[in-house]
């Protein structure tokens, strides 16, 4: 992606024929004159288009739309809806290069996980697909002669999804897949960073829809900020939000959608950790370590941000991680010579520079320096060198997330004491032990173990399958997303008894004679 000739054969690749502000329009996205969004890459810092935002009127709209669709969408057989999902997931295979360097060149990660975006997106239609057939309820045995108790699952309605800008499409493609086989329809707001490669998924899926003869507003986009996430979080008529972002935003969410008694999914920040015990295989510690903290450029919300590492084994670690360091080539995440891109903005880079500030403040110690990257290919200022800090595990910086590549990493002595530190943090979403010793292993998994919603041996932190349920426990706000049941959450449960005797005997044998 070196200038914007490719840029615009990309664009016409995806079916995007002019790069302005209407073609986010599309018929269901309800753009209108609410001003525009511009979309500057951190790779290089040019523009690459402006999108139109949504005004409250457009959004009013679109959400009526949604809510007039849904009563048609209810309706399809549900292996209907999931051969539908299933078409759109070879659109995205058909598009899978074009879109996957879009995300990359949009967000500024690698190239590679651009394209392992976009797979992720692929393999989510193929589990929804076959999930539509799977929607099951259970039948209960009744107390009472001749009832038949049993539960099923009905869609909710409208499901608002806010998405955060690290994983720019591939969140958006968890919720709705899911969501659209549970028969509901979906409202999307994109990160205000990342708007094009939404507006890019709308218009695949857009016409996969009309192509299906689906109802208008069955997928609908709408762009804005975070006062656009705040109308949406408040609309009575959403349902269902599911918010993924940091922790600050999920608690706006949370007290907006439960003061109307709606539902919602948070999806909220990580502080993971490893634990390297002393019988960890450091061949496979070691690159679980460095590509869970420098991956993303340390963007992700399963990033490794702590390691926990045993003294025994300390020092050989920290030798090794430092060489790793030093191989690391920063650069244009388009290159796949390069290990690390940038930062998604200068905001992030400005937080980014005072956590190394707090960090020395606080007595950590740099082991691996840090700093902004200057110069030839790094014009556009959001790429930061990964570092790496020592430090003792009682310091407040470690209590925090910072979306950038900096690794905090202390000694341990006991398991124990490795697990104590390891929870000590408020957030919880992604976990691992480097262990080759089975009850090290079996206590790290255990219910005295790690408290996080996903928790690993011998496997990173980063890096999840779509098979199973994704999301954490405390501030990381205690939702679940993509496989396993996590469907569930996208459904109202219904218990529903039939009486097919010729009496109305009471439940709990309560007599009730006229
Ligand atoms: P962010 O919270 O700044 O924004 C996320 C989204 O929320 C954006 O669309 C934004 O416009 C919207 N938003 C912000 N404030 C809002 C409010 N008060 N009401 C409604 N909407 C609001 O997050 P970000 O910087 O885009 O993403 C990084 C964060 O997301 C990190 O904390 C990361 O850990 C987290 N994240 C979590 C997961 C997960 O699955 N747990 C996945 C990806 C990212």
């Amino acid at each position: 992606m070196k200038n914007h000739t490719d840029l615009s054969e990309i664009f016409k690749r995806l079916s995007i024929a002019t790069v302005n502000p209407a073609w986010s329009t599309g018929k269901v996205s309800g753009m209108a004159d609410g001003g525009i969004i511009e979309s500057n890459s951190p790779v290089d810092g040019r523009r690459i288009a402006s999108v139109g935002q949504t005004t409250p009127e457009a959004f009013d709209s679109v959400v009526d739309r949604a809510a007039t669709a849904f009563s048609a969408w209810r309706d399809i057989p549900s292996p209907r809806r999931g051969e539908i999902v299933r078409q759109f997931g070879d659109e995205l295979r058909k598009h899978k290069h074009d879109l996957g360097t879009l995300v990359s060149y949009e967000m500024g990660k690698s190239l590679q996980e651009g394209l392992g975006e976009v797979q992720e997106m692929i393999d989510i239609c193929d589990f929804a697909t076959g999930l539509s057939r799977q929607l099951y309820g259970v039948t209960m045995q009744s107390e009472r002669p001749g009832h038949r108790m049993y539960e099923q699952w009905h869609p909710v309605g409208v499901v608002g999804i806010i998405s955060a800008f690290n994983f720019p499409v591939a969140v958006w493609s968890w919720n709705a897949a899911i969501a659209w086989v549970c028969g509901n329809v979906c409202v999307w707001k994109p990160s205000e960073k990342t708007p094009v490669t939404a507006a890019v998924c709308q218009q695949l899926i857009g016409a996969v829809l009309a192509r299906n003869g689906a109802p208008e507003g069955v997928s609908c986009l709408v762009q804005g900020d975070r006062t656009l996430g705040e109308r949406l979080a408040g609309d009575r008529r959403i349902a269902l939000v599911s918010a993924t972002g940091s922790t600050r935003m999920g608690r706006s969410v949370a007290a907006a959608v439960a003061s109307r008694l709606g539902k919602s999914i948070l999806e909220l920040g990580g502080n993971n950790a490893i634990i390297v015990t002393e019988h960890a295989d450091l061949n496979i510690a070691l690159p679980a370590a460095v590509f869970g903290a420098v991956g993303t450029a340390g963007q992700r919300c399963t990033t490794t941000r702590r390691l926990i590492i045993h003294e025994e084994v300390y020092d050989t670690f920290k030798t090794k991680l430092m060489r790793a360091y030093e191989q690391l080539r920063v650069g244009n995440p388009l290159d796949e010579k390069n290990h690390v891109g940038p930062l998604i903005d200068r905001e992030a880079v400005a937080n980014y520079e005072a956590a190394l500030a707090a960090c020395k403040d606080q007595g950590g110690h740099f082991i691996v320096a840090g700093g902004v990257l200057q110069g030839d290919g790094y014009e556009s200022g959001c790429y930061v060198r990964p570092c790496i800090a020592e430090v003792s595990p009682d310091m407040a910086i470690l209590q925090t997330e910072t979306f950038a590549p900096i690794l905090y990493m202390m000694k341990y002595t006991t398991i124990d004491e490795a697990i104590r530190i390891h929870n000590e943090v408020p957030q919880g979403l992604s976990s691992a032990i480097m262990t080759l010793d089975l009850r090290e292993a079996e206590r790290f998994l255990s219910v005295a173990g790690s408290d996080c919603g996903i928790a690993n041996v011998n496997i990173g932190t980063s890096g999840a399958e779509i098979g199973g349920a994704f999301g954490g426990e405390k501030e990381t706000g205690g939702g679940r997303e993509s496989g396993s049941d996590a469907w569930r959450a996208y459904m109202r449960r219904q218990t529903s008894t039939i009486n097919y005797s010729d009496a109305l005997p009471l439940a709990q044998g309560i007599k009730f004679d006229l």
